[in-house]
């Protein structure tokens, strides 16, 4: 990228920012929340690495992707350009702080020292440099250990199956990963039932909010994981306010038994509004601040 290009796309991208910064605080007031509370994520997936490193020093702290290869090598190449490392032209490894932790070539997320305060809440020697990053796609089972190599947060656990591996391979790598249960918004499995996968009616993913409490019991027991809330996405063909009322009902039944986990991953670009309304706590932003996707799902 040259130095103009560069800058030109600094700018739309501040330009960008600017405007989801301003909907979200017209959405917080309208609502009678603090702007302050509300988490953005930048849903970086199809977007060059670069484009994170420009949004990271504009302020954004926090990344999504959903594919894990393309996740894998684009977080290699921003943590490389945001602690000053020449990137390697295949975005090849950063040197880990524990090579004993990890084998040759896994370092995907360069490790920092924690601060003291970190340290005093037992938390572990090292904890991962730069962004945090959350993984928002679809898991399958043999993908685990790949994806645990680069995200902080999963927010598309949807189901039992899932669990123990998230945990072991969590425990192995060393830091704490945070967890969101997916929820089906899709009307006709509200009233819950059997854990069907998160593949039936709308396609959009997703356990019955009735069998998300055992599904939750189960991460906050297990070792290595941390349960942070839930997330979905609005159902299609239906308004998304109605959809994101569900989801706050069954966020307030996760509280009550899991007192820890407050959050709701809700709202995308063109539904944000609605999501603050109902009480989302993060926002996950693609389009509306880097632009159309070009012709990818
Ligand atoms: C792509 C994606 C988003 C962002 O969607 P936009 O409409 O581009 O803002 C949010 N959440 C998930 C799970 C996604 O896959």
């Amino acid at each position: 990228m040259t130095d103009a290009v560069h800058g030109q796309r600094s700018a739309e991208l501040a330009a960008r920012l600017a405007a989801v910064r301003e909907r979200i605080a017209v959405a917080a007031r309208a609502a009678g929340r603090d702007p302050g509370e509300l988490t953005l994520i930048a849903v970086s997936k199809t977007y060059p690495a670069e484009d994170a490193v420009i949004l990271h020093t504009l302020g954004v702290r926090h990344f999504a992707e959903n594919r894990d290869q393309e996740a894998g090598s684009k977080v290699k190449l921003v943590t490389h350009r945001l602690l000053g490392v020449t990137a390697t032209p295949d975005g090849g490894p950063v040197a880990a702080a524990s090579p004993d932790r990890r084998g040759p070539g896994e370092a995907v997320r360069a490790e920092v020292p924690p601060s003291p305060a970190s340290a005093a809440a037992g938390m572990p020697a090292t904890v991962p440099a730069g962004p945090t990053w959350h993984f928002v796609g679809q898991l399958q089972r043999n993908k685990v250990r790949s994806v645990l190599r680069w995200a902080d947060w999963v927010q598309s656990v949807d189901r039992v199956a899932l669990v123990d591996g998230l945990s072991r391979i969590a425990v192995e790598r060393g830091w704490p990963l945070s967890i969101c249960l997916q929820i089906s918004l899709d009307p006709s499995r509200a009233s819950g039932g059997a854990d069907s996968g998160g593949v039936a009616g709308s396609g959009r993913g997703g356990i019955d909010p009735g069998a998300s409490g055992e599904l939750a019991d189960l991460v906050a027991q297990a070792p290595g994981l941390t349960l942070r809330g839930v997330m979905a996405v609005a159902p299609r063909g239906e308004p998304p306010r109605p959809a994101f009322a569900r989801l706050r009902t069954v966020a307030e039944r996760l509280v009550r038994d899991h007192p820890e986990a407050t959050v709701i991953s809700a709202g995308m670009s063109g539904d944000l509004e609605s999501a603050i309304a109902e009480g989302a706590t993060h926002l996950r932003i693609g389009t509306a601040l880097f632009g159309e996707r070009p012709g990818v799902p």
